[in-house]
């Protein structure tokens, strides 16, 4: 059995695979993995890019685990399956009367994978996509099941919000919502400088704002978004049709060309930003905030303190226009509210989320490095879910609380089943060669 992530950067190849229907499965693998002293991880989707849920032990995934169990419409909060993927959760969420507050770019992952690694969207009022939850279920590395909610256990409640699979299997999570709600999307052309001069305006006067500026171009897409008093729907057709198949496939030929003839990359680049569609749309809140992603690619993000956000992607643009790499993605531009979370990029205060990508059939590695020394310079945390090669030295450096992350790590997983090389070298900054 081999199964690969989405971005074609890890083929994993456990011992055992498994399914499993319920919590007293999950309890025996565990409890086996531990006995024979394997590694168990958990696979989402799949669609991180480091090697987080790699292991030559157990791999789970809980695909058969999905589904809404409960929604209290009096607390708002409802309480889903760990294996549930975020596009079945939401028109079911919608048929109940609600809706997520916030969400990130895509809806295709589970809801314990994209909280597990700090998965975030934008907006001056919303922290990480986890600080929408309130309460975990899970088993831990001895087999024992737990309901931890954010009242009663709060240390042990935050490091599970993003703890990157390493307390535990989760199997429930619980998470606040809101009565549903329509979001009006405004896209227009902005001059990259205007939209980071104009970003702490919007960010005040719209809910959400993010934009996406095409390396070598002078123009930025800006998105904002505000709730719509309307209802509003785009119709299916135009949804998959015109703008998922169309859009997907000229950006798909834009990369190819480029993959082929890397020095038109500049061009394409400024053609691709120029092209980019202004428009005004009102549909369900979780149809605006994610759209299809179907061209692959590879992805590095950091989260930096956000007053520093203009002056690093001017920075990034300098890099860019002295190296001059073949690059043909766009760079995201994206603000996330500070939390208490040990783990979490947004620790400690408000923080602005930069994200370069590349083609995934083009070179990236020195020009993510470029990047990266400059992510580096101004104290930025990785998205723990996408590329980085930051060291435990690093890590250790920018989480002041990773050592109460740790302690917990060792309190509820004491055999370290879940520690596997890959995370035993980021974040303990040992090499081990055992136990994988
Ligand atoms: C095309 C694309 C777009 C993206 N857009 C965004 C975005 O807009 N914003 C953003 O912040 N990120 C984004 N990401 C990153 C993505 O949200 C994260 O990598 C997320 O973790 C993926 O969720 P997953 O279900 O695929 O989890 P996986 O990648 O499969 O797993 C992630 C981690 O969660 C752990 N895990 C999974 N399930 C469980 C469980 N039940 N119990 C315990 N641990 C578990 C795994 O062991 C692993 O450590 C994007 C990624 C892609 C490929």
């Amino acid at each position: 059995m081999r199964v690969r992530n989405w971005g074609r950067t890890v083929a994993i190849q456990p011992t055992v695979y498994a399914e499993p229907t319920n919590e007293e499965e999950i309890v025996r693998w565990v409890q086996q993995a531990a006995k024979k002293k394997h590694t168990l991880r958990v696979i989402g989707a799949g669609h991180s890019w480091p090697p987080l849920a790699d292991t030559k032990g157990i791999l789970l995934r809980l695909d058969r685990m999905q589904g809404l169990i409960s929604v209290s419409p009096t607390q708002h909060t409802a309480t889903l399956w760990a294996g549930t993927r975020l596009y079945r959760a939401l028109p079911l969420l919608w048929k109940e009367g609600f809706s997520l507050s916030n969400q990130g770019d895509i809806d295709r992952q589970s809801i314990a994978g994209a909280f597990s690694t700090g998965t975030h969207g934008t907006g001056k009022a919303f922290g990480i996509l986890a600080t929408q939850a309130v309460h975990y279920r899970f088993v831990d590395g001895e087999g024992r099941i737990h309901d931890v909610y954010a009242d009663t256990q709060p240390a042990l409640f935050r490091a599970l919000q993003v703890s990157l699979g390493l307390l535990g299997v989760i199997t429930q999570v619980t998470l606040r919502v809101e009565p549903r709600f329509y979001l009006r999307l405004t896209k227009k052309l902005y001059p990259l400088e205007e939209a980071l001069q104009r970003s702490e305006e919007w960010l005040e006067r719209y809910r959400h704002f993010e934009f996406f500026w095409f390396p070598y171009s002078e123009k930025a897409a800006v998105k904002l978004s505000e709730k719509s008093t309307e209802a509003g729907q785009v119709s299916f057709l135009r949804r998959w049709f015109i703008d998922a198949l169309w859009e997907n496939g000229a950006f798909w030929a834009v990369n190819k060309f480029a993959q082929f003839l890397p020095s038109a990359s500049p061009a394409l680049c400024r053609f691709a930003g120029r092209s980019m569609s202004e428009e005004v749309r009102v549909d369900k809140a979780y149809r605006i905030f994610a759209s299809p992603r179907w061209v692959r690619f590879r992805e590095m993000e950091y989260g930096v303190p956000a007053a520093a956000g203009p002056e690093v992607l001017r920075e990034i643009r300098r890099w860019i226009e002295k190296h001059q790499p073949a690059v043909s993605f766009p760079i995201e531009y994206r603000y996330v509210r500070g939390d208490d979370i040990p783990l979490s990029p947004a620790y400690g205060e408000d923080r602005v989320f930069i994200a370069v990508h590349a083609y995934y059939r083009m070179p990236y590695a020195e020009f993510f490095r470029g990047i990266e020394e400059i992510f580096q310079a101004y104290g930025g945390r990785p998205h723990w879910g996408k590329m980085h090669t930051a060291s435990a030295e690093y890590i250790a450096q920018q989480y002041p609380q990773l050592s109460t992350f740790l302690a917990l790590q060792a309190q509820y997983d004491s055999h370290g089943v879940f520690r596997t090389p890959y995370l035993q070298a980021l974040l303990w900054g040992e090499r081990i060669s055992a136990g994988a």
